[in-house]
């Protein structure tokens, strides 16, 4: 199996339905309508997807059910030979399991703990400000981080809703970020077009890009991201699972690489979008027609773009070429 890493990943989005069904019965809520017979989310439309996610975000409940999600996703992620993985943490979630933004950050990190010290594989979190959240409550995500510095909070990055508020207005939270000494990425180019990702480069300073595909419809644009060097965080099984593209066949991942910009593999929320990092790099092979090696490229690729210390790149690079 090639060897990988994840940059892109949500880690309320990445709860499987086996954990979750676990937690269902430890709160005895009824999660029928939303996980099958099959033990696979259920949802039709963006309406019953969110419905979806909501219900079963609730599921957990204080710090300990975050160390067990954290562990249970980074646990399955090394079972696909991933050897790094980042995962995106929301400070809103404390306050609604009532806890604070350090007992959060400190119990997913557990959670990498446990799954490091039994497989070996290297975590980080980056902390997301929601953008429908508004520009206070990203603003304040950024102060968090800055205030309350751990060892595995390496990133600071927007996710939500792409087509609410201005790029612009986020600005500050990323200088904040930025100060702190955090790695920046953003969500742009997935709703909305190449417009978002030329706003997200100008206004956020970021050097990674959740998702960018959508870059493809300014071609002035994919060189510039080319030029500059910044890594795309593609998700293709998301992307067709919410169609912004009609089908893997037309995806623009090939025509993006070929153009010089530096790409990467990345579930998103995985068992929603019936993916896993392992699909991903399957898609890759089957859809875009890369080989091997050249899907061990994209892990180097991410590799050298992780929100990591040197010393940490050094020994996870030469684990792809032992
Ligand atoms: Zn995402």
């Amino acid at each position: 199996m090639v060897i990988k890493a994840e940059l892109h990943c949500h880690i309320e989005g990445a709860a499987h339905p086996e954990l979750v069904l676990k937690q269902a019965q430890k709160y005895n809520v009824d999660v029928s309508a939303i996980i099958s017979a099959e033990n696979q989310y259920i949802w039709h439309d963006f309406t019953s997807f969110i419905g979806a996610y909501d219900l079963s975000a609730s599921l957990f409940r204080s710090p300990q059910d975050y160390h067990d999600l954290a562990y249970d996703v980074f646990h399955r992620m090394a079972e696909q030979d991933c050897i790094y993985g980042e995962i995106f943490a929301s400070p809103d979630h404390a306050a609604r399991i009532g806890c604070t933004y350090s007992e959060l950050i400190s119990a997913i990190a557990s959670g990498i703990d446990t799954a490091n010290s039994k497989s070996g594989i290297e975590g980080r979190i980056i902390v997301v400000g929601v953008r429908h959240e508004g520009v206070e409550s990203v603003e304040k995500a950024a102060r968090d981080v800055a205030k309350y510095p751990h060892k595995l909070v390496t990133g600071f990055g927007i996710a939500g809703d792409e087509r609410v508020g201005d790029h612009k207005d986020f600005t500050k939270a990323f200088a904040i970020a930025k100060d702190a000494g955090l790695g920046l990425t953003g969500h742009a180019g997935e709703l909305c077009g190449a417009q978002s990702v030329r706003d997200a480069i100008d206004h956020w300073g970021i050097t990674r890009i959740g998702h960018g595909v959508r870059a493809i419809e300014d071609p002035g644009l994919v060189e510039r991201i080319a030029e500059e060097g910044l890594v795309l965080e593609a998700c293709p099984g998301s992307n067709i699972s919410l169609e912004v593209f009609p089908d893997f066949k037309s995806h623009p991942f090939r025509t993006l690489e070929e153009a010089g910009c530096k790409m990467t593999l990345n579930s998103d929320d995985p068992p929603y979008f019936h993916t896993s990092l392992q699909r991903e790099y399957d898609i890759a092979r089957e859809f875009f027609g890369y080989n091997d090696e050249e899907l061990l490229g994209f892990t180097i690729t991410a590799i050298e773009a992780a929100f990591v210390d040197g010393e940490t790149r050094k020994r996870l690079l030469e684990k792809c070429t032992q």
